[in-house]
């Protein structure tokens, strides 16, 4: 593969240099071949004269563009209009263009067109594809391509203009007008065809973590319940201003999604202390604001670059989110990016959005430089194993990521210190209302309960089953405490079954000793009754390791308007008592 860049400066100059590259492709008999214009102007009456101007002299060629915000050719910033010939050497290479237009299709008939093309086209090893900017999210789209087969590499750019902050752009296609909502995708493919892609950040998560408690498609409503601007000025002290889009660029939010590091960047303050952010994010997402520190960043390209050298590419697409161009002000606008150079030629543009497949899932991201390599035949050796970068930027690490590394060490810890709190505070909050043996409520929190029963007495009845283990001391003395703790909890785990108890709710306590306490919560008395004769046919049916079957006798009353604590406990511990009397093993009403 290997590509030519044009400029276009006007149509005679531009008609020429194409015929150039006509008579060139001629003499080497290269008839496949694909026109991409990468365009920072968005002029539908400019960009129709760039595209007459390749199908006057490449008939038969196909082509696609976009707008961008910045054109990037051989890692340098190139000309504000800028069309790139790839050609394709090996026969057996091909490429096809496909343009869908959001205006008249459902998003999800444009993923189902394209997922019964890869279907038919069983060559195609890539997909590239440019967005316009979305109204809402992509993520539907996103959705859409998961069944593509796994085998086949996704990744492309959301067209872009100069100003970042605006929402203009467009794509187009030799087969489709310059439109402003419209995708365009190229298979690429065939026997001899290769292709990797990888995607960069850099960015790093700095401090505490938020949960995203309130959102809609990308607006981004409440973060741990409170408006998501007022995080950016508390932690930032970002103000609400006409600089919030350029303040907030540096810290974008980072989130783990689909197995990958996603991140977006704040584009608005509405009024409402919503912001609004570069694609959507889901409600459940833990989130951290992010930094983006110069020699952590150089530090990531250098290390993922590793695999595009590996790989020996002919040439790269390169689709860079805008706001990496703004973050490097005081650098050239493809500074981080130029040393790709030394292993080959290429061509893309600063984008609204990057894509990329990565473990079946195509995400869309923000703030991220996509790269995709691409070769035909054998691997093109470089010799080199990772690009090189700027080492005055490494060797003194500022001040910045210093700090950063502070905050983010001591809110770890403090967030591990809080979970240990947590937890101790659970278990003592458990402590104190349950029994050590059974963990069934204790006899205080058991009371606690009647009594707030019977506070609501008026509008809700109860029933009450307290129950005791006939001739217990006789398996203590038998068998031995041990085998006696093991009948208490035999027990109390039918207790804790509510199917056993009852199919209305209730809650089981440890009375004392073997005496159990059972608050069954809107029950009549008779339905009462029939949850402790079931209670206790469970128990009767359990066979203890050494005691064998055991029984338990029951007391059940029903609350009356008049009852306080004591009349009621009293009542039913006289239940008990009757069963005990007249026999044991059976439940007894009062
Ligand atoms: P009854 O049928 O009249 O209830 O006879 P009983 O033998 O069960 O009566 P009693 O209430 O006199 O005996 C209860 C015994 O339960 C006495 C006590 O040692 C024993 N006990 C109390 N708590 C525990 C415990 O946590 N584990 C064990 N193994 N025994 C306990
Ligand atoms: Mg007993
Ligand atoms: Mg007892």
């Amino acid at each position: 593969m290997k590509q030519l860049s044009i400029e276009y400066l006007n149509s005679g100059d531009f008609i020429q240099k194409l015929s150039d590259v006509k008579v060139w492709c001629d003499s080497n008999h290269f008839s496949n071949k694909i026109f991409q214009i990468y365009s920072e102007v968005l002029d539908p009456e400019v960009l129709r004269r760039v595209c007459g101007d390749i199908e006057k002299v490449f008939p038969d060629t196909p082509y696609m563009g976009c707008s961008t915000s910045g054109n990037i050719i051989d890692c340098r910033l190139a000309g504000k209009i800028t069309a790139v010939c790839t050609v394709f050497e090996l026969p057996s290479t091909r490429a096809r263009i496909f343009s869908y237009d959001l205006s008249k299709e459902s998003v999800d008939n444009i993923t189902k067109a394209i997922v019964e093309e890869t279907e038919k086209n069983q060559w195609v090893k890539a997909i590239e594809m440019f967005f316009t900017i979305p109204e809402g999210s992509t993520t539907r789209f996103c959705e859409g391509l998961k069944n593509i087969r796994t085998d086949i590499q996704v990744f492309g750019g959301v067209a872009c203009s100069d100003d970042i902050t605006s929402d203009d752009s467009c794509v187009f296609s030799g087969a489709s007008e310059v439109s402003d909502k419209s995708i365009i995708i190229i298979f690429y493919g065939g026997s001899d065809f290769y292709v990797d892609s990888i995607n960069v950040t850099g960015w790093k998560p700095l401090g505490r973590k938020f949960h995203v408690t309130k959102s809609k498609g990308s607006i981004l409503q409440e973060l741990d319940g409170i408006p998501a601007y007022d995080v950016y000025h508390k932690y930032l002290n970002i103000k609400n201003d006409e600089n919030f889009f350029y303040n907030t660029l540096e810290f974008p939010l980072f989130y783990e999604h689909n197995d990958t590091t996603i991140l977006r960047t704040p584009v608005a303050s509405n009024a409402d202390g919503s912001i609004t952010v570069t694609s959507d994010i889901d409600v459940g997402s833990v989130v951290r604001i992010s930094y983006g520190d110069p020699g952590t960043i150089l530090e990531s390209i250098r290390n993922d670059s590793k695999r595009i050298c590996e790989f020996g590419p002919d040439l790269l697409h390169i689709f860079s989110c805008a706001a990496r161009r703004t973050f490097w002000t005081s650098k050239e606008p493809t500074y981080e990016i130029q040393s790709f150079k030394e292993i080959s030629s290429s061509s893309g543009f600063f984008s609204h959005g990057e894509f990329l497949r990565t473990g079946g899932n195509l995400n869309q991201h923000n703030v991220t430089l996509v790269i995709a390599a691409m070769r035909e035949g054998e691997k093109k050796a470089s010799g080199l194993t990772a690009v090189s970068i700027d080492e005055n930027s490494l060797s003194k690490v500022p001040l910045v990521s210093r700090l950063a590394t502070f905050i983010s060490v001591t809110s770890l810890e403090l967030e591990e210190t809080n979970k240990r709190l947590e937890l101790a505070n659970e278990k003592l909050k458990t402590a104190a209302v349950s029994d050590g043996l059974t963990r069934l409520y204790n006899r205080k929190e058991i009371q606690i309960r009647i009594g707030k029963a019977l506070d609501a007495i008026r509008t809700k009845r109860f029933s009450l089953v307290m129950l005791d283990i006939d001739n217990f001391k006789c398996v203590n003395d038998t068998y031995g405490h041990q085998e006696g703790d093991a009948v208490i909890i035999g027990l109390s785990d039918i207790l804790r079954d509510e199917k056993a108890v009852c199919q209305q709710k209730s809650v089981s306590g440890r009375w004392g000793g073997e005496e159990f306490m059972i608050l069954l919560y809107d029950t009549e008395v008779s339905a009462a009754y029939t949850a402790a004769e079931r209670i206790r046919q469970r128990f009767t049916d359990t066979d203890f390791p050494k005691s064998g079957n055991q029984t338990i006798s029951l007391g059940v009353t029903q609350v009356r308007t008049d009852d306080t604590l004591d009349t009621l406990c009293t009542r039913v511990d006289e239940a008990l008592y009757k069963a005990k009397q007249t026999g044991k093993n059976k439940a007894v009403v009062i």
